[in-house]
């Protein structure tokens, strides 16, 4: 065993958490104001379910019930929902088909992992998939933790790909995410076409977080690539820009996954300003989520032909860099499948006769 990352351990006395202080929250009482809830509900969203907005994103919100609003202000449906799981794509380590695997790493597929770093985000989005455990301080990573899903990165030489998630990895001090990824990057830069991702809604909620410091930790570990988190096209700000621009400059790839949530995004207008927005500001869209059936979040979730639709909306009717995949992270931890509207006609030994996207058929003569 290489010991970079024990030593990560023993050269560290304080814990991985607390987290950054997002530095400037909406005070519970304006949250009350503007959120039509009386005190109870209130009461019982907050026991249940972390409620945080950044001031920044707050700001954001252009009228009641916008795409912003809705993705941060609680709603009552949140605790009235009777269908859903809490864990809905079997994440956790007692829901995973393999054995061994350390709490903080999700091994689904055969040469990458998702290695849960924090437990805390700048703002607590209300459809979100972990929403059973993020924020919950008891559940904050430990060092000790962090060194026992090293080791098994280590161990599993088949892993080229680690994929650094939360909530929010961007949460954690400099300091700490230097540590991290030295350690991550001791073993990953060794493999063949090894790569570390990031995935992080921080550009989108606390842009003043991609600092030139941060940046400059970053870009020690290439190859390294981000995924972030735009829903809504008003998401998209000087800020945001400039934070996206920083790591682009950087030189880290940086993607965006999209959740499709009812009443936010779930019209092929919002879909394609979002998508063509973030093209313009350096981020390549990469997947469009079917919204998990996650208990507290069913009212975000709209019916699958509405994905279909817009990706239809899509294709073809804008620049290619503004498609991304549609997505179903299959429920039962089946991981990520992939939906296409029915392009493919008819295919046959001779030939295959499809559609383009303004529905004129063409036909394709098969190889010998
Ligand atoms: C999404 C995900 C990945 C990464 O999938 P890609 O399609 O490679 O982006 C890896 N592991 C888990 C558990 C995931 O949910
Ligand atoms: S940033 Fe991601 S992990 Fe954090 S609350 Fe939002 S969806 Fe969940």
């Amino acid at each position: 065993m290489n010991c970079d990352s024990t030593s990560v351990a023993k050269s560290e006395d304080e814990p991985p958490n607390p987290a950054i202080e997002p530095g400037g929250i909406v005070s519970v009482e304006k949250i009350s104001d503007i959120s039509k809830l009386d005190e109870i509900e209130l009461k019982n969203i907050f026991e249940k379910y972390p409620v945080r907005i950044t001031n920044y994103y707050f700001s954001l919100i252009k009228e009641k019930d916008d795409g912003v609003y809705k993705q941060c202000i609680p709603s009552v449906e949140e605790i009235s929902d009777r269908f859903g799981e809490e864990d809905p794509l079997n994440e956790e380590p007692e829901h995973q088909v393999r054995q061994g695997v350390p709490s903080l790493l999700t091994h689904r597929y055969p040469d990458r992992v998702l290695f849960r770093i924090s437990n805390s985000c700048a703002m607590y989005c209300r459809f979100c998939t972990r929403k059973r455990k993020v924020g919950d301080a008891n559940k904050n990573p430990t060092w000790k933790e962090i060194v026992k899903a090293l080791m098994y990165i280590q161990e599993h030489v088949e892993i080229r790909d680690v994929i650094l998630s939360g909530g929010d990895p961007l949460m954690l001090p400099d300091r700490t995410l230097d540590k991290i990824l030295a350690a991550v990057y001791s073993i990953i830069s060794k493999r063949e076409n090894g790569i570390i991702r990031i995935g992080t809604r921080i550009p989108v909620v606390l842009p003043q977080r991609i600092t030139k410091e941060l940046c400059d930790i970053l870009k020690k570990y290439h190859p390294i690539y981000i995924n972030t988190h735009f829903n809504h096209p008003n998401e998209i700000t000087a800020e945001s820009k400039r934070a996206c621009g920083m790591l682009a400059d950087s030189g880290i790839p940086v993607g965006n996954q999209t959740v499709l949530l009812r009443g936010v995004n779930d019209n092929p207008e919002t879909m394609k300003k979002l998508m063509q927005k973030l093209v313009s500001i350096r981020v390549r869209p990469y997947y469009i989520y079917q919204c998990d059936p996650v208990k507290g979040a069913n009212h975000f979730r709209t019916k699958v032909e509405k994905g279909l639709e817009i990706y239809k909306s899509l294709r073809g009717h804008t620049s290619g860099l503004c498609v991304p995949h549609f997505v179903i992270d299959a429920p039962g931890g089946g991981g990520k499948i992939p939906l296409l509207p029915e392009y493919v006609t008819e295919i046959n030994n001779d030939k295959v006769v499809m559609k383009n996207y303004e529905g004129k058929e063409f036909e394709y003569v098969q190889a010998d």
